[in-house]
């Protein structure tokens, strides 16, 4: 272990999973009667499948993913809560392991459901019956829906009807939605699985019975120009840290990094950061994107490079330098507690992006650990 540190770049991630439960504890209270799928696709959104499953099995109501592989380890290593499959399964060949691991597909068009029926489906086993209320991805139109319902009824459990909203966090919103869905449903009195956690966030009468929050759990505002993520009662969960690894004394005119897009107007002191676009920070961040320095506030400067970064210390006391610890998003362990929290989304948003993409890209070269 010492060997392993001694020989390490600075760099590191921590997920804090008391902040994890504290933000589930958040998506509870929004959800009033409603349950929660926890969704952990895509590695929970970068954070280590394994861990956040592990932190949120006695409390959530069931886990929604993509993977089938790392649904059946989940099973295989004793999880026994309901899993959600989001995107069903791809090929028949796999309905073995939907029925063995009891795994819940989501169905979204009818070939789906005769092949499903053709695999000797138990009839405990419930199914989720996808409908395009608008977003135009996956789901059934109003013909398909009745006739899957039609097809499944006798053989299978009541499904759940489950739509999912294009413009939750923006100024379209979800009503337009819910009356397509209405429409749609008419008679029907299934339960509905709405929300994501913008809607759950900001839509109380669209949330149905079951809700999918995912990156409200990891500490994302979904709508950061809205409302931000500590406005949210949101904390970060990913920290990436790292540290300034030189400093350099830049004259007036002097450039700092690829393409020279950057020109001191004054004589400035740049700090190097060990960090790069292929540790997971984004590329695009521009001159300005935040940082904490020693959990300090201060600036990106110039191009991220692939595995480092350049930072301003112009500003900052002399004692920040090689050493310092750079938050590059999540809670700096600073002295003093000022500005100690760098929400992802700002970054993001500095770089065009949401912290969706920012959590997902977090590169396997960053050593992660875990605090509870
Ligand atoms: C990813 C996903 C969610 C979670 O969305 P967030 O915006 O992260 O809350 C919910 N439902 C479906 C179908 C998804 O694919």
């Amino acid at each position: 272990m010492s060997v392993m540190s001694a020989m390490s770049r600075p760099i590191r991630a921590t997920i804090n999973l008391a902040a994890l439960r504290h933000n589930f504890g958040i998506a509870r209270l929004h959800a009033g009667a409603a349950k929660l799928w926890s969704v952990v696709k895509a590695n929970a959104y970068g954070h280590g499948l394994e861990r956040v499953v592990h932190a949120l099995a006695d409390i959530t109501d069931g886990f929604a993913l993509i993977e089938v592989e790392r649904a059946v380890q989940l099973r295989q290593a004793g999880l026994d809560v309901p899993i959600l499959m989001l995107e069903g399964f791809y090929a028949p060949n796999e309905l073995p392991l939907f029925i063995a691991h009891r795994l819940i597909p989501v169905l979204h068009r009818i070939d789906q459901v005769q092949q499903l029926l053709g695999a000797g489906w138990p009839t405990d086993l419930p199914v989720y019956l996808k409908l395009d209320s608008g977003m135009h991805r996956l789901g059934f139109d109003v013909v398909g829906l009745k006739a899957a319902r039609t097809a499944l009824t006798g053989k299978v459990a009541k499904p759940t009807l489950m739509t999912h909203f294009a413009d939750a966090d923006g100024p379209r919103g979800v009503d337009w939605q819910l009356e397509r869905l209405a429409a749609m449903t008419a008679g029907m009195d299934d339960p509905r699985s709405l929300a994501n956690s913008a809607a759950l966030l900001r839509y109380p009468h669209a949330i149905g019975d079951w809700a999918r929050p995912g990156i409200m759990l990891y500490g994302g505002s979904p709508f950061p120009k809205m409302r931000s993520a500590p406005e949210l009662d949101l904390q970060p969960v990913m920290t990436l840290q790292s540290e300034i690894i030189a400093v350099q004394s830049l004259d007036t005119g002097e450039s700092v990094g690829y393409g020279c897009t950057f020109t001191a107007d004054r004589p400035m002191r740049v700090g190097v950061v060990a960090c790069g676009y292929a540790d997971g920070y984004p590329r695009h961040a521009p001159t300005g994107t935040p940082v904490l320095l020693d959990g300090q506030r201060s600036r990106l400067l110039g191009r991220v490079s692939m595995d480092k970064l350049c930072v301003d210390l112009t500003h900052l006391p002399q004692k920040v330098g090689v050493g310092g610890t750079a938050t590059l998003w999540g809670r700096a362990v600073a002295g003093e507690g000022r500005d100690s929290v760098l929400p992802a989304d700002e970054v993001a948003t500095a770089a065009g992006t949401i912290s969706y993409e920012l959590f997902c890209a977090l590169s396997s070269r960053v050593p992660v650990s875990e605090i509870h």
